[in-house]
């Protein structure tokens, strides 16, 4: 049997879903059944956790800060409140039953936030350094800028490498990771790119989009599916 994996989604203005295809493409390319699991079915999430094999958290808008203890910051973009709790509650939930987890953008500062980390609300207003462009001006299968892979990680098993290329599309960035994270992977500006955890089989974070890179059969975004799909099946269940 194939996994079954849950894909995390959103609700736009119009009150409608929306996913873009790529997370379900990837999925199901790595071997996977994909599952969408719809903003509003917060009573339904241990059900969800029960049937899911692994839990794919999705790229998006921002976070809400006070969900971290802060003030919203002049530069915080769009927040979905309810996006937030039903993710937070389904991570919670996944995460306890020790299944697969693969957090993509928005979803690795999402499960930095539930374990009690903290993030940039806004790297370019809060940070000191000069930064790299984190906000790409093209398509993401174009990898724009390198990560430094942190060597002994569930991530330098994956890539294969100690420096890989990635896209980027992303005003915020992780700031404390608490345990049982560990940081994985940082851009050359020091920005938080990978983070995972060493006490789950399977909990990683990408600050970048593999969906993307792996329409263009990029290896390290395809490993990382295909990893993420083959621990859902081993672990899962
Ligand atoms: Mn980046």
């Amino acid at each position: 049997m194939k996994p079954i994996i849950g894909i995390t989604t959103d609700v736009d203005e119009n009150e409608k879903h929306v996913l873009n295809n790529t997370y379900v493409n990837a999925v199901i390319q790595a071997g996977g059944v994909p599952i969408i699991i719809p903003v509003g079915a917060t009573k339904e999430v241990k059900q969800y956790a029960t049937l899911l094999d692994g839990l794919l958290l999705t790229g998006g808008d921002d976070i809400d800060p006070t969900l971290f203890g802060e003030e919203p910051h002049q530069k915080l973009g769009e927040v979905k409140p309810s996006r937030d709790q039903i993710e937070i509650n389904l991570f919670e939930e996944v995460l306890l039953l020790n299944k697969p987890i693969l957090g993509i953008c928005r979803g690795l500062q999402i499960m930095n936030i539930a374990l009690g980390g903290d993030m940039y609300q806004d790297i370019y207003a809060q940070k000191k350094e000069d930064l790299l462009q984190h906000d790409q001006k093209v398509s993401t299968t174009h990898a724009s800028h390198f990560v430094q892979v942190e060597q002994g990680t569930l991530l330098a098993t994956i890539s294969e490498a100690h420096q890989i290329k990635v896209n980027s599309c992303h005003h915020q960035a992780v700031r404390h990771v608490p345990e049982p994270l560990i940081i994985s992977g940082r851009a050359n500006d020091g920005i938080i790119e990978a983070i995972e955890s060493i006490t789950h089989p399977f909990v990683l974070g990408v600050q970048w989009h593999p969906e993307g890179l792996a329409r263009v059969d990029d290896h390290v975004s395809k490993r990382i599916f295909k990893t993420f799909i083959q621990k859902s099946k081993e672990v899962g269940k």
